[in-house]
């Protein structure tokens, strides 16, 4: 009686194509070829009837239209779907329907809906499953139901819904529709599930994986490296629950031999070669030398030609011209001057030498000159100690052998010097006393004069900080090594400890082991991720005592503790600056296990800032600004993005110089307590952090600005929680919605400025940190420049008002000066020499 017919709209099959690519059919009743199998009861109700599709292929549709009749209850249930493993399905109905409104007389009985339901069993073979045991998935209604006059225009409206199941537990279940008296053909049932393609990323294998049981679900999948290929960090990435990959981290890298091509890592062929993990491909031999065989990790000299030891694989091979004689010239407490003679066949053009000297018996750290002449004028050597001097020619060809090694000895301290003696404290003490007025009338600010260009501009900065290069010929360049690495700051890279394959070299690369027996213990300061804070005293052989910092690992650690642990001082000792925590050394030869850093005072910068509320002068707290930037920078030249920058991770110590602390090497921050997990997994400290390393860890000297710009509010609103009370979520979507924390009270607005700049939503566009210290030290020359502010309180501008700092900068007589800044012993010295008061001391030039 009632026609029915499809006509599917284009559309639908295009969309049906998109998800079969990320989805898996548990049943598509349309492929079905046969019967169906699906049992009706009563057995009048549906019906199956064969149609055709819009390309007049068959089809199968079940009917039921007792609209005319009273009480129905028509069921039909499918046969037994096997879930294979998902815990999620999804089921999709396309089905047509008729408007009651179009019946004639049957409008009492007729019913728009029908009800869907399933079973879940582990019994295959399970078909007598009663009413009551079936569960409800939903009431279908049509969106569109068609009318007579539809039939008659031959438009079918075809509705598609769309429901899920879950969680399932079981093997699989089976599906039932049950019709109370609408006119229904359901035209084709899918039930299908979603998983992430298998999917080769960064080197890494991840395999087909269905998704979770949960909507909001992100499984984490761990890849396998490809052959030849080994893990960087492990390589991982999230399953959503729509079968897409998110948040690619970790990856895999090439052996050494091998080279990525496409995804996959294949052999250096004969005549190439790699040889450490960091080079991305493989490199033809250099010159003289050679490989016959594939995945070689370096080449072999032609014979006569050679190599060093120590010389890099990519250095070509050379025959030795080696020099033979090397004589001492004149020779000083601190420097020796050294010749020697050309070779007699230097194997073309001499371009430079190499002079590698060391203290005796101290090879692991050398320094290596270079120079166009054959002599030259070592420094900074210790007066009485042996040092061995080896030279080595550059040609077009490459390096000769090092020459045999030479023994020289510096002069002891002459009479002179010593007679000079009696001076040394008041020189050394006038030298500082020098330093720390200027740094008073500069508002603290020279802790990194070396990197300061006003700095250099002062005279006395730069007789400090110069000297070394006014004496060094322009023909020289002078590189520091230990252990074979080079030390900062001839090339300053950070090497990642990771890239280390024993963690333990990497610390003790870069960190010096100390003896328990040197260090004392006095106090506990603070809680750390893996044991107690400490505060006590290092005496080193022949040095005097210092104060300093201890971090224990406490009793019971597990080797991945250890090795985090230690992690910090493999990086903390690769720094060297005045803004940068330093490391003094580490105990691992004896427990517990320690990182000894230098002592700071004040403890941190939250912390210290909340306690002293209003208490500084804005030059003040630009100066600590300025030293944190001045940190920083030396961080993003090196090539280290630190990803925790906050003021929490900023120490302070006695003379207000803030430092940059806390170089944890489980960067996903674990240790602090302000991180938190985000929906793309990984934890992060929102408030603190841009908003591309939240959405995509896309972490950078750049997102290191957008920290810095919070931790510049945070010191300017004296230790404020930025953006308060608000939750994780509501910052993440205010930032998102280009919300930024407003100035913060007696803020100067060109401060504020700064901070705005530092939370360009366009990470290229924010300041780098060389231009941060710049604007900084601009402001600092120019106080005035700061005096318009933000968000004025009654309060009177602290601007330029000498508050005295919490260890009391305003002295009444040298004596107290001197304590201050911890000088005290040489106070009877300066009342000696007629340093009687603090007008003296001011007078007092650098003669
Ligand atoms: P950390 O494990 O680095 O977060 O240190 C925990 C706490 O110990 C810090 O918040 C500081 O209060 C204190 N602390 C850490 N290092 C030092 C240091 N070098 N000088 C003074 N206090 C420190």
């Amino acid at each position: 009686m009632y026609l029915f017919f499809v006509i599917a709209s284009p559309q639908l099959f295009w969309t049906c194509y998109n998800i079969k690519k990320l989805t898996v059919n548990l049943l598509d009743s349309r492929s079905v070829i046969g019967d169906l199998g699906w049992v009706a009861y009563p057995k009048n109700g549906w019906e199956e009837i064969g149609e055709v599709d819009e390309n007049y292929a068959p089809i199968h549709t079940y009917q039921v239209c007792k609209v005319m009749e009273q009480n129905q209850n028509n069921w039909l249930q499918t046969n037994f779907i096997l879930n294979q493993g998902a815990q999620r399905v999804f089921l999709e109905l396309k089905f047509t329907l008729r408007d009651c409104n179009s019946l004639p007389g049957g409008l009492g009985t007729c019913k728009e809906t029908f009800n869907v339901y399933y079973y879940e069993t582990n019994d295959e073979e399970r078909r007598n499953i009663r009413e009551s045991q079936y569960t409800k998935i939903d009431t279908i209604a049509a969106d569109e139901s068609f009318t007579e006059l539809d039939l008659g225009d031959r438009v079918m409206k075809l509705n598609t819904e769309v429901r899920d199941l879950c969680p399932l537990s079981k093997k699989g279940f089976y599906l039932a529709f049950q019709d109370l008296g609408a006119c229904i053909a359901l035209v084709s049932v899918r039930v299908f599930y979603k998983k992430c393609p298998f999917v080769v990323r960064n080197l890494a294998l991840f395999p087909d994986t269905i998704t979770g049981p949960d909507s909001a679900q992100l499984l984490e999948v761990s890849g396998t490296c490809v052959n030849n290929s080994v893990a960087d960090e492990l390589p991982r990435m999230y399953c959503s629950a729509e079968g897409e990959w998110l948040v690619p981290i970790g990856r895999c890298m090439c052996q050494a031999g091998h080279e990525e091509v496409n995804g996959s890592c294949q052999v250096c062929k004969p005549g190439f070669y790699r040889s450490a993990l960091q080079t991305k491909s493989c490199s033809k031999c250099p010159p003289r030398s050679f490989t016959k065989v594939e995945a070689s990790t370096s080449c072999q000299c032609e014979q006569g030609y050679y190599r060093t030891e120590s010389d890099p694989s990519n250095m070509a091979c050379t025959t030795p011209s080696p020099i033979t004689v090397v004589k001492k010239g004149k020779t000083a407490k601190n420097s020796i001057s050294v010749s020697w003679q050309e070779p007699d066949r230097p194997n073309g053009i001499i371009l430079e030498y190499e002079i590698k000297y060391f203290e005796k018996d101290q090879e692991t750290s050398y320094t290596i000159i270079k120079s166009k002449e054959t002599d030259v004028l070592v420094d900074g050597l210790k007066p009485s100690s042996a040092y061995i001097f080896q030279i080595r020619a550059r040609t077009s060809a490459g390096y000769g052998g090092f020459s045999r090694r030479f023994e020289f000895e510096t002069s002891p301290y002459s009479v002179a010097a010593s007679s000079d003696q009696g001076q040394v404290p008041i020189i050394a003490v006038a030298v500082t006393v020098a330093i720390i007025l200027i740094a008073l009338v500069t508002g603290f600010l020279m802790s990194d004069c070396c990197h300061t260009d006003s700095c250099a501009e002062t005279l006395l900065f730069r007789r400090r900080c110069g000297y070394s290069k006014a004496k060094q010929d322009p023909d020289e360049e002078k590189m520091h090594f230990h252990n074979g690495h080079i030390k900062f700051p001839a090339v300053r890279t950070y090497i990642d400890p990771h890239t280390y394959e024993d963690p333990n070299q990497a610390v003790h690369e870069f960190a010096k082991e100390i003896d328990v027996s040197c260090i004392t213990i006095e106090r506990v300061i603070g809680a750390g991720e893996f044991g107690e804070v400490c505060s006590g005293l290092l005496r080193l052989p022949g040095k005097r005592e210092i104060p300093v910092a201890i971090k224990t690992l406490k009793a019971g650690y597990t080797e991945k503790q250890r090795r985090d642990f230690l992690g910090e001082a493999s990086i903390m000792g690769q720094f060297d600056h005045p803004n940068i925590i330093h490391l003094k050394g580490v105990v691992t030869k004896s427990k517990p296990v320690m990182i000894i850093t230098e002592y700071m005072e004040n403890g941190s910068l939250d912390t210290f800032l909340k306690k002293n509320d209003g208490q500084f002068t804005v030059i003040q707290l630009v100066g600590m600004l300025r030293g944190i930037a001045s940190g920083m920078r030396y961080l993003s030249e090196m090539g280290y993005v630190h990803r925790d920058l906050a003021a929490r991770n900023i120490l302070v110590n006695s003379n207000l110089v803030c430092k940059v602390s806390d170089f944890g090497l489980s960067r996903v921050l674990e240790d602090d307590p302000e991180a938190a997990y985000t929906t793309r997994g990984g934890k992060i400290p929102i408030r603190w952090t841009a908003p591309e390393a939240i959405a995509y860890r896309k972490f950078t000297s750049a997102s290191d600005v957008w920290s810095y710009g919070i931790v510049m509010w945070e010191v300017m609103s004296y230790g404020e929680r930025p953006y308060w009370q608000m939750s994780n979520q509501d910052v993440i979507k205010a930032v998102e919605e280009n919300y930024r924390l407003p100035g913060p009270m007696d803020c100067p607005t060109a401060l504020y400025h700064l901070m705005m700049d530092c939370w360009q939503k366009d990470r290229n566009s924010r300041p780098k940190f060389e231009e941060i210290v710049s604007i900084l030290d601009k402001l600092i020359r120019n106080p005035s420049s700061l005096k318009g502010l933000v968000n004025p309180s009654n309060r009177v501008s602290n601007l330029l008002v000498e508050h005295g700092s919490p260890e009391g900068c305003v002295f009444r007589s040298v004596e107290e000066w001197l304590e201050a800044i911890k000088m005290g012993r040489y106070t009877e010295l300066f009342m000696e020499r007629g340093y009687t008061s603090l007008d003296v001391v001011t007078q007092m030039t650098l003669e």
